[in-house]
């Protein structure tokens, strides 16, 4: 049983501080399997020192430094890569399979995709001929404090420590008190890949007291964070004292538009998106906006595909879906299935209660509902869960229309054989992300989004810029 009392400070293991603990609980059995201690204000401040001390000789250590100390993460990280599956689909209830095909490969994907955008990245840009003595420098901003979620826990912990240590900032991440285990296994990697003392920093601890700490603390020049819009929010506020940058990565209600033309694995193929890791995902296409045309067909099929899914525990081999994390997500997903039905839409697959068969475990029933108008709960909610809403339209404009209503602005899905068509939709789509004909954006394509979805980006180039700042210098002695 993990019992995770020492944070990684300074270039060591360091015992916690604090002694407030939270306790593990596997969301297959609901059986406790270890505690996480939780940092108090003493232990974030620690971490923040270290990365102070450290700032001066790694922001301005040689890029290709940098860049050795990733490819050796990365080559550790590859060799310790079952460890890792391990460790999410236990800290969070992936099925082990998708930890192992999808979650901990994540990250070796990112670290790759960072070393290309560093090739050809200046630090030192030039203005233009019209300026000659002009530069432009490119400087890390100070030391980070990067605050993670736990539903993909080592993708969204990569797409920060990664470029923030390309970029040359120090670092304390504090990952979600949810999934510590993964976050813990990345800091020995990072450790014995020979990172100097004091650039990688990490404690475990909540949002209220750590994650508060960190925002406020007057020695952290950005916070990068990726959660709720709720605790977006919050962090803006709490930052404003001390003018910290803030880059936000938050919720989404993604609307995926079926025309007429779609393909024929449209409807399905929406439906694994908006499933897969038990729905728990940002960019979930969970309002499927139908044309009335094909509106009936598309209905049958959905909950088809709904119910050929099968539901099981997180250990079990297989592409089954896996339980959500916490008792307490089963229940917020529970309640906005029953608002669902209360509010008048119609359930053609799922519905509330545990998946058949199952009498423990968090295990949320693949829950498909049509007829649902954009006005009602579950279609402007962020459910974080296995539940896809299904919505007519009748043309473009009001397809725009509904799926332009919303606080959001993530990911937003096209399926359509008319490419003019696809091309007017992905301009007048409110997100920061479009994918269209169940095409994945390319590798270094920056993930982010608009509005309440927060502004940050993520990924490639973008995401490197992210941890930098822009001096602007003239005179410079050539
Ligand atoms: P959460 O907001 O509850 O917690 C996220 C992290 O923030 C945790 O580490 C938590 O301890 C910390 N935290 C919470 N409140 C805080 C506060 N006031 N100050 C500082 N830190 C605080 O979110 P969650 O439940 O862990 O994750 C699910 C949410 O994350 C969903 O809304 C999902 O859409 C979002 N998400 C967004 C993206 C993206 O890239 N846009 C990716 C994954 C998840």
């Amino acid at each position: 049983m993990p019992h995770l009392h020492e944070f990684y400070i300074d270039g060591r293991w360091t015992s916690a501080l604090s002694t407030q603990e939270h306790t593990l609980i596997d969301a297959t059995t609901e059986n406790a399997f270890g505690t996480v201690r939780l940092a108090g204000r003493d232990d974030v401040d620690a971490a923040v020192m270290a990365a102070k001390r450290a700032f001066p000789a790694w922001s301005t250590s040689d890029p290709a430094e940098r860049i050795a100390l990733i490819k050796r993460i990365q080559e550790i990280y590859a060799a310790r890569i079952e460890d890792m599956a391990r460790a999410i689909s236990q800290e969070m209830g992936a099925p082990i399979e998708l930890a192992r095909t999808r979650q901990a490969p994540a990250a070796l994907r990112h670290m790759t995709n960072f070393l290309s955008a560093m090739e050809g990245f200046d630090f030192i840009r030039p203005l233009g001929p019209h300026a000659p003595d002009d530069r432009i420098l490119m400087q890390p901003i100070g030391v980070v404090g990067l605050i993670t979620p736990w539903n993909w826990p080592m993708s969204q912990v990569a797409l920060k420590v990664v470029p923030a240590l390309l970029a040359g900032c120090t670092m304390v991440l504090k990952p979600s008190e949810l999934a510590p285990l993964s976050s813990a296994l990345l800091a020995e990697i990072i450790h014995q890949a020979g990172a100097l003392a004091g650039v990688f920093n990490l404690i475990q601890g909540d949002g209220v007291t750590a994650g508060a700490r960190m925002v406020e603390h007057p020695d952290i020049s950005m916070i990068s964070f990726t959660g709720s819009t709720r605790a977006g929010a919050s962090i803006i506020k709490g930052a404003a004292d001390t003018f910290k940058r803030v880059a936000l990565e938050l919720g989404g209600k993604g609307a995926n538009l079926i025309f007429a033309d779609a393909d024929e694995h449209a409807v399905e193929r929406g439906v694994r998106q908006c499933f897969i890791n038990s729905g728990q995902n940002c960019n979930a296409p969970t309002r499927m906006l139908v044309e009335r045309s094909v509106y009936g067909h598309a209905v049958e099929k959905a909950a088809q595909a709904a119910r050929s899914m099968t539901v099981g525990a997180s250990a079990e081999e297989g592409s089954h879906m896996g339980p959500v994390i916490s008792e307490r997500q089963f229940d917020h997903v529970q309640s906005l299935i029953e608002t669902g039905i209360r509010e008048g839409g119609r359930l053609v697959a799922g519905g509330a209660g545990r998946s058949k068969g199952l009498n423990r475990g968090y295990f949320v029933q693949p829950t498909v509902f049509a007829d649902i108008s954009n006005d009602m709960t579950i279609a402007r909610d962020e459910i974080f869960g296995p539940v896809l809403s299904i919505i007519p339209f009748t043309d473009e404009e009001e397809a725009i229309a509904i799926a332009n209503d919303t606080d959001y602005g993530l990911t937003n899905y096209v399926q359509s054989a008319d490419g003019a068509r696809r091309n007017r939709m992905a301009r007048r789509l409110q997100a920061g992300m479009v994918e269209m004909n169940g095409m994945a954006r390319g590798a270094g394509a920056p993930f982010g989004g608009v509005r309440h979805s927060g502004g940050a980006r993520e990924g490639g180039v973008w995401g490197l810029e992210e941890f930098l700042t822009v001096k602007s210098v003239s005179g410079w002695g050539t």
